[in-house]
């Protein structure tokens, strides 16, 4: 069972050392112990993690707090089993964040929400039709079938080399549709509550 059910998890964190700096792994881990009540008051000590595979090929959380000794804290179990619509969404964004990043840039002179004029924290947002319209109707008609294991980064999830065909193609559909404009912060968190 564990075998499909974090393998992006485990094959790129296995007996590796995971800080805090890796940020969405060890939150992960974190709230994973965090149900087990034993363990509440020893949580905010814990300096690092650690996944191992155990002789029957679950997986084993080890934690370290200031010292150097390795401590068992449990095993993983369903609660990891990553959200693969979830993580599809990560991965599509990431993919076209690049062109996000470019229209910023060339639209660098005219920086004003588009709502209330503000010239402060602008973010660039999708004009029409929204980012899950693009992305709704693209996973519609797309031939190919979507990943459903991805490789990991420290802001989420990203494709795999090897779904490179499928990025590349998702890339070119987003960037025919997609058109921008800068909203500031509020008028954007506004726009995602209508
Ligand atoms: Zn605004």
């Amino acid at each position: 069972m564990i075998k499909h059910m974090n393998e992006f998890i485990y094959t790129s964190y296995i007996n590796k050392v995971i800080t805090m700096k890796d940020k969405i792994i060890f939150n992960t881990l974190f709230n994973i112990l965090k149900y087990k009540s034993h363990w509440y008051n020893k949580l905010k000590k814990i300096k690092e993690f650690k996944i191992s595979r155990s002789r029957s090929l679950s997986l084993n959380i080890q934690v370290r707090f200031s010292g150097d000794k390795w401590y068992h804290a449990g095993t993983i179990n369903k609660q990891l089993r990553p959200n693969t619509k979830k993580q599809l969404t990560y991965a599509l964004r990431q993919a076209i964040n690049y062109q996000i990043q470019r229209w910023s840039k060339s639209n660098n002179e005219c920086r004003l929400c588009v709502h209330c004029n503000t010239s402060s924290s602008l973010q660039v947002d999708h004009k029409q039709p929204s980012f899950a319209f693009i992305s709704k109707s693209f996973l519609r008609q797309v031939q190919l079938r979507p990943p459903n294991v991805f490789s990991y980064h420290k802001y989420g999830c990203k494709f795999r080399v090897q779904d490179r065909k499928f990025r590349r193609i998702w890339s070119k559909y987003h960037e025919k549709i997609a058109t921008y404009q800068w909203l500031c912060k509020r008028c954007n968190l506004k726009k995602g509550t209508k």
